[in-house]
């Protein structure tokens, strides 16, 4: 066993969340780094803020991986003083290399979506929007943005939001209901951080209600008008963003664990102890 480079640490990112499952828009891989320099630890953390690089720095990590880029707009310089060239330039002074996987690990099998539905008991879920590779790639890769399966036994949607409270980690903004807690509900969409932009497709799966995070007043009092015209599903239940995809990284790191030794490869992998959640308390 040895410890690998920074690219074969992407070699190994890139097979478990390949870059071609990405949105178009988005921005993953590989933005800071030498390729060619060896990694012994690995820290990882949902967003790459100055505290999560501070952090690995204090730590002496070699390598970032986090879920959201740190430039998802493209920058027009790393002028230190900047908030991206700021954190641009404190990581190559400090030797860490940063790489991202962000609608990648969503869509990927195992990906934050399924880690989230799975914290319902659904294990078989199908995506909400399959990848348009997929039908050409085979439907057994069964990849794409957000889920949607069946519970095994219909449930309140208040129930669900409570569990979803107990398995989660404690957010200040907690879980939230929009629509009739008591309704009765079997068929489930999620879809981990902001899905507002799903509805048609959620609509268009069946599915009774609805999960994600981030939903704003508008698209939330539009979706239950549009709603209550058709019976009143789907119900929403609104997570916190940070909640609903911290919960991936205990996934990921135990494929990570598996694919390097796999490989012969040895690394050391911390989880983020920063909250990245930006709300710290409610009134
Ligand atoms: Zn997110």
């Amino acid at each position: 066993m040895r410890y690998p480079k920074v690219s074969e640490c992407v070699d190994v990112f890139e097979a478990l969340w390949p870059p071609a499952l990405a949105e178009s828009w988005d921005s993953v891989g590989l933005a800071v780094g030498d390729p060619d320099a060896q990694v012994r630890s690995i820290l990882l953390a949902l967003d790459p803020m100055d505290a999560v690089i501070a952090e690995a720095v204090v730590l002496g990590a070699d390598l970032v991986f986090n879920h959201h880029p740190l430039m998802l707009k493209p920058v027009k310089s790393v002028n230190a003083a900047t908030l991206k060239g700021g954190a641009v330039h404190t990581l190559i002074s400090n030797d860490i290399a940063l790489f991202n996987a962000h609608t990648n690990a969503d869509s990927a099998r195992g990906g934050v979506s399924d880690v989230l539905i799975s914290l319902l008991g659904i294990e078989d879920a199908e995506p909400l929007v399959p990848h348009a590779h997929q039908a050409t790639a085979g439907s057994e890769l069964n990849t794409g943005i957000g889920r949607v399966g069946n519970l095994e036994t219909p449930t309140a949607v208040r129930d669900l939001a409570r569990t979803l409270s107990d398995r989660l980690p404690r957010t200040t903004t907690g879980v939230r209901i929009a629509g009739d807690p008591a309704a009765t509900v079997t068929r489930v969409a999620v879809c981990g951080g902001a899905g507002d932009s799903l509805f048609d497709e959620v609509r268009a799966s069946g599915a009774e209600v609805y999960i994600t995070a981030d939903l704003r007043h508008h698209p939330a009092t539009e979706a239950r008008d549009t709603a209550n015209r058709h019976g009143g599903n789907p119900q929403l239940i609104d997570v916190s963003h940070w909640a609903s995809e911290t919960v991936w990284l205990d996934t990921a790191a135990r494929e990570l664990e598996a694919a390097f030794t796999a490989r012969g490869l040895t690394v050391a992998l911390q989880h983020s102890a920063v909250n990245t959640d930006p709300w710290v308390e409610r009134y």
